[in-house]
């Protein structure tokens, strides 16, 4: 069962998204970090950094945000995805996605095993669900309603507090990557709940306070009723 409504999600469209899934697409993250043509010292040497002006990217929102993102496929905003009629069971599983059924429904956990950084695997053959769902931020961005630059500062600042809770988890002895975020901090703060050591409960408050201020940023952000 989710932890959140289904993914809700618009037409087939998401030519780099989520860039989870990511097969034939462009490079993208470390890929396309070093397959970027890297400034040459000529250049950082002889021009002040007031006259060196990018081009503005004119590529889709969703081809410049989901590459830097991947909170839809992480675990940081589901635990698992419901697959449609459309989807092949048989196929996904074939595909690596570990499909179980749960009260009648199929469904495969998340963070997604086809996620690899911000990339998925599995990108042109992703389930239903995947190729639909777009977060609110990136329909702000869509709608002209918020800036690529201003959205892009909120998935690094989602980011942040994710690394920061993920962290905390390790140093609190949870290290199962493989299960979504809320089931981690829940267990790991009920399992140190009477922690008589300074260190821990120490760990403890700051675990509850990026949880939190992470799940108020991806309320607010990326997809109402997170909290
Ligand atoms: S949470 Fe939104 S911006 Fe991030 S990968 Fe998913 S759809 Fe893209």
């Amino acid at each position: 069962m989710s932890d959140v409504p289904p993914k809700p999600r618009s037409a087939n469209r998401r030519p780099g998204a989520k860039q989870a899934p990511g097969a034939a697409q462009a490079p993208v993250g470390a890929d396309a970090r070093r397959l970027k043509p890297q400034p040459t010292r000529s250049l950082l040497t002889s021009a002040p950094t007031s006259q060196v002006t990018n081009p503005p990217d004119q590529r889709p929102a969703l081809q410049q945000l989901c590459p830097n993102c991947a909170l839809c496929c992480n675990g940081a905003l589901f635990r698992d995805v419901e697959l449609q009629p459309a989807d092949d069971p048989a196929r996904l599983a074939a595909l690596g996605l570990p499909v179980k059924t749960l009260r009648h429904l199929q469904r495969f956990p998340q963070p997604c095993v086809a996620l690899d950084g911000c990339r998925c695997r599995i990108y042109a053959e992703r389930p239903t669900y995947c190729r639909q769902f777009d977060c609110a931020l990136l329909k702000s961005v869509q709608a002209g309603q918020v800036s690529v630059e201003h959205a892009l500062r909120h998935i690094r600042k989602a980011r942040r507090l994710l690394a920061r809770a993920l962290a905390l988890l390790r140093e609190l002895g949870d290290t199962d990557e493989t299960r979504p975020l809320r089931q981690r901090c829940l267990r790991t703060l009920r399992r140190h709940e009477s922690a008589a050591s300074q260190p821990a409960a120490a760990a403890l408050a700051d675990l509850t306070l990026a949880w939190h201020d992470l799940n108020r940023e991806l309320a607010a952000f990326f997809h109402p009723g997170t909290m």
